[in-house]
């Protein structure tokens, strides 16, 4: 089912005939080239195909005017281990989002684990055991950064130091331990903050039985780095509490596929309002309840633009550059040195729009073609959405 992890990229790959190149940053989010060259895994450069073409002999993509992107970003979900989700009894669940475009996956916590540890040292080795075998192992060859602890009571600057030191960069989703309450977690927050880890809290009504209610204070007492699904998991906050989230805090906006609809819409025009898109992401929050989402991404995005009437190359970039920015991550972007996680994506067959930002302007999910990831083809055409009305071709290998 999975390419090997450990597969070297080509040495030069010449990506050419890009009908539209969003580059993922929204302070200018189309570019003005139709090629990018990738070497060893990396964007090496950017620009004419008859110029890039003089680099040297290299494989050779023919994109066949579809759009290139970054690979999206999802930057919350729940993994255990390998490509298993015993939340929905489901294999594969992660080689499925490469299928709808996804490169890399953030956890906001290993919380489905049957029997998951809650004493502070169990819960320490899980985190540091997730972050190790997600590093050794990339499902279908997705980045899926892991080992999120969920904070529990008792715990002591020390165990994240000890945590950091370990290399665990996370914290999961406050709210889902015994720790609840906006003193202690901020003190947990800040000295996960010190020690070099991002945070992120559960917002809303509780998701499943067990889980519990986070309202705004709480989010802004904790003051986490990303409110996590702001729009509820599903359960929403009331939109006036959206709205002070929104402008009580600098944090990410993170607005999810398993939250609702109505209050995502909500903060996203909030965040437009302050004149501030750059801190809106997007996840999925799979497999939560409401199930493993391989599209989950494209349709948060197809829901922004389509429904939201925002822009929708902005909206790739809430999927791509915002995230990446956010979270630290090196991807998320077309420019040159960053890894070549690219996605090929069109309008949909038969899509009332002429390309794939009218497509997503109408609400239609665009057509994956190709997902490339450290420079290497993990997907061609995808087997989940509408096929693509511009398929890319390997013309050399
Ligand atoms: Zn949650």
């Amino acid at each position: 089912m999975h390419a090997p992890a450990a597969q070297t990229p080509p040495e030069r790959t010449l990506i050419r005939n890009i009908g539209l190149l969003l580059s993922g940053d929204l302070s200018q989010p189309l570019l003005d080239a139709d090629a990018i060259l990738v070497e060893n895994g990396v964007i090496a450069a950017i620009g004419a195909a008859r110029e890039l073409a003089d680099a040297g002999p290299a494989g050779v993509i023919d994109a066949n005017s579809s759009a290139v992107m970054p690979g999206l970003i999802d930057s919350h979900v729940h993994p255990v281990f390998g490509d298993w989700t015993p939340r929905q009894n489901q294999l594969g669940w992660i080689d499925s989002f490469l299928n709808g475009g996804v490169t890399t996956m953030i956890s906001a916590g290993e919380v489905h684990l049957p029997g998951r540890p809650k004493d502070i040292v169990g819960l320490k080795a899980l985190a540091i055991t997730a972050q190790r075998a997600f590093s050794n192992f990339r499902p279908g060859g997705v980045k899926l950064h892991a080992g999120a602890p969920i904070l529990e009571q008792g715990m002591t600057e020390q165990d994240f130091a000890d945590l950091a030191e370990a290399g665990v960069t996370l914290i999961g989703e406050v709210g889902l331990g015994t720790v609840r309450a906006g003193e202690e977690a901020q003190r947990m927050v800040g000295w996960a903050r010190k020690h070099g880890m991002q945070s992120t809290i559960h917002t809303g009504g509780p998701s499943v039985p067990g889980s519990s209610y986070i309202d705004k204070d709480v989010v802004l007492e904790a003051d986490p780095d990303i409110i996590g699904h702001i729009n509820g998991g599903h359960t929403a906050l009331p939109v006036d509490q959206i709205r002070c989230l929104c402008e009580g805090c600098q944090r990410g906006i993170e607005i999810v596929h398993n939250g609702n609809e109505r209050a995502g819409l909500f903060a996203a025009r909030a965040a437009y309002e302050l004149g501030q898109p750059e801190r809106i992401i997007l996840g999925t929050d799979s497999p939560a309840g409401s199930g493993v989402q391989p599209l989950g991404i494209l349709r948060v995005m197809a829901l922004l633009a389509g429904v939201g009437e925002l822009p929708p190359e902005h909206v790739v970039c809430f999927a791509t550059g915002n995230t990446a920015r956010m979270r630290g991550l090196d991807s998320g972007l077309i420019e040159v040195g960053r890894p070549a996680d690219l996605l090929f994506a069109a309008e949909p067959q038969h899509s009332a729009g002429g390309d794939i930002l009218q497509a997503l302007a109408m609400g239609d999910l665009p057509g994956v073609g190709m997902v490339m990831i450290d420079g290497i083809i993990r997907c061609h055409r995808s087997r989940h959405t509408p096929p693509t009305s511009r398929l890319p071709e390997v013309v050399a290998p």
